[in-house]
Order: structure tokens, then sequence, then C-alpha cells
């Protein structure tokens, strides 16, 4: 299939780039660079614009003669989401709107969705799965939840084919260390605790040490950035037989934010400066994802998500590259 990635240059979408070439798809990246970076796509096909445009989107889907599409393009950063709710409504659902119009108005009816455990809010018990309550707590979420219903709706409508996919914590990077994660300010765990290693940090601040967990700090389901990918393509070639998909991608596996920074410092053979700071507003105790359905419908397994495996590559990227991909905004 010829498979136009919206955001392909960012971290998720340009793992999975060739993921889609090896399965003998050809991707073409559409993407504002305004998050993304054009080292990330390599070799494949590139188209520079953004999904504010009707006109941009109508010539990427034309110039890359699209059968399908995935769709990362959007905002991630919960935070600022909060701050600035207009950017993320407009960017993550006005967007997708754009970009569903495009598509359904040349007859393209194939969309990978990239959805977020975000969705779920602070869960009662965990694991969670699929069918629990889609209640998020802040208009990241919200962005995501909004863009599944829109989703549904078309599919009845319009006989759209879908794949929503609910993300745990992407993490870790490329095997051969070529790309990984950067992004700017970067506020995930894992990466900042390897920045630390790396003497860039002066040290790594616990964000509550106090919660209902074992070691009272938060847990999450942390997911090799590579097996999301297997996912995303795995995903794609059902939509033949299963026009709607809904899946968590996520191990079933938790780890404390304590246990990542040890794991941090093992691989890394070497000691940071911890120190426990206050709960980060909105953080859910514990965010585990049941992945059984995926696994009974598609077959996929997580293979690189051991955390081991996820911080030795992530370690492996960030050394060998440790200002990213070290190129111009914009
Ligand atoms: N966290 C932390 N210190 C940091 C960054 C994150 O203690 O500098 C914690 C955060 O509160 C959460 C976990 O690490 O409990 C994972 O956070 P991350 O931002 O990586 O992913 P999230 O689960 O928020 O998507």
């Amino acid at each position: 299939m010829n498979v136009l990635v919206t955001g392909g240059a960012g971290y998720v979408g340009s793992h999975v780039l060739p993921e889609l070439r090896r399965a003998g798809h050809n991707p073409v990246v559409f993407d504002n660079l305004s998050e993304g970076h054009r080292r990330a796509v390599a070799d494949t096909p590139f188209i520079k614009g953004d999904l504010a445009s009707d006109e941009q989107i109508a010539d990427a889907l034309a110039r890359s003669r699209a059968d399908a599409v995935m769709h990362f393009a959007a905002r991630a950063y919960v935070g600022e989401s909060v701050e600035k709710p207009q950017e993320y409504y407009f960017n993550n659902v006005a967007g997708a709107l754009r970009l569903l119009r495009a598509m359904l108005s040349r007859g393209v009816k194939r969309l990978v969705f990239s959805s977020s455990c975000c969705i779920y809010g602070v869960p009662q018990t965990v694991p969670i799965t699929e069918d629990f309550r889609i209640q998020p707590i802040n208009p990241y979420g919200r962005t995501k939840a909004i863009v599944e219903d829109i989703l549904s709706d078309y599919a009845r409508a319009y006989g759209l084919r879908y794949a929503s996919l609910r993300y745990f914590n992407a993490s870790g990077a490329a095997a051969d260390g070529s790309i990984g994660e950067d992004h700017d300010p970067e506020t995930h765990l894992i990466p900042i605790a390897i920045q630390a290693a790396l003497g860039r940090r002066d040290g790594v601040s616990v964000y509550g040490s106090d919660y209902p967990t074992p070691d009272g700090t938060c847990i999450r389901d942390y997911v090799h950035v590579l097996d999301l990918a297997t996912a995303h393509v795995m995903a794609l070639e059902a939509l033949e037989d299963s026009p709607v998909q809904i899946f968590n991608l996520s191990t079933g596996q938790g780890h404390s934010v304590r246990e990542v920074i040890q794991t941090v410092k093992q691989v890394a053979g070497r000691d940071f400066k911890v120190e426990e700071a206050p709960r980060r507003h909105g953080d859910a105790p514990a965010l585990v994802g049941s992945s059984e359905r995926i696994r009974a419908e598609l077959g996929w397994q997580p293979r690189s998500s051991s955390l081991d495996e996820i911080i030795t590559s992530a370690w492996r990227w960030h050394s060998a590259h440790p200002d990213g991909f070290q190129e111009e905004k914009g």
C-alpha cells in the first residue's frame, strides 16, 4: 500500500517508516517539522506540509497516491495542553477533521490513528482493558478521545476503516541507534534520566513518593517504540478484514519511577543525583494496560519491551547523539 504518514518525522512515526518498508509498503511522510526532525525520516519521501491547510493535505494525498493514512501528527504535551487548549483542539481535532474530509473526498478509507492511554484518565484498577470508561482529565487526552468518537461515527456513516491504537509509555530507540527520541523540551522520565547519566542535567526529580504503590512512586507500562511500529503495520494490514480496531498497545507489566531510574543507572554504569519532588499535577498512580485484545486478534506481541531492552536501546541512541538530531526547527 501507498501510505501517507502524517507526523512521520516525529518519534513514533519515524520508527514506523522502516517497518512499513520492510513489510513492502510505500510510506510518504507529511510533516510540518514543528516538532519532528527531517533527519529522522532518512530516505523516505518527504512532503513538508501542515494539517491546517486543506490544499496541502489534498496535494499530499494526491502526490503519495495514498491507499491509506497513518495519522501521528498531533501536539502531545499534557501540561502544555492545559495552558494552551486552543492549540490542542485546533491541531489535534480540527487537523484530524480536515485530514478525514480530504481522505473521504479522494476515496481513501483506511486510517491508523495514534491514540493514547491518556483517554482513560485515572482508572480505579489496573490492568486497563479497552472497555474501561473513557474519561480523560486534560485537554490532550480529550483531543484523542474526541477523534476516536469522530472515527467511530465516520466508520458507520462513510465506511471508513480504522485502527485506533492507544499507546501506553512509548520508549526506546531503533536497534541500530540511528533514530530515537528527541523532544524539546524533554519531559519524559527515561530520556531525562539518561541525560542525567550523561551529565547533561544535574539529576532527576522523582515526582511524588507517597503514591499508593509498593515503593511510593508512579507505575507506568513502558512499551518499545519498535513494538509499537510492528503493531501499526499489523493493524493497517488487518483493516481489510477488520474494519474497526481499537487496541491498547502495552505490555501488561508496570515499572515504578524508582525502578526506571535504577535500571538507567545500571545500563549506563553511572550514578547521578535523584531527589524527591512534589507530585506532578494530573499523574495517575498506576497506568498498566492489558494488551490481550491485540494479542488475540492480530497475534501481536511485545518483543523488545523489557525495561532493560528499552533502556539499553535508548542509552545507545542518546549516548551516540547527546544533542539529538541537531537541526534547526521550522
Ligand atoms: N517522572 C518523574 N520525573 C521526571 C519525569 C517523569 O518522576 O523528571 C515520572 C512522572 O511523574 C510519571 C512517570 O515518571 O509518573 C512517567 O512520566 P513520563 O512523563 O515519562 O510519561 P507519562 O506517563 O506522563 O506519559
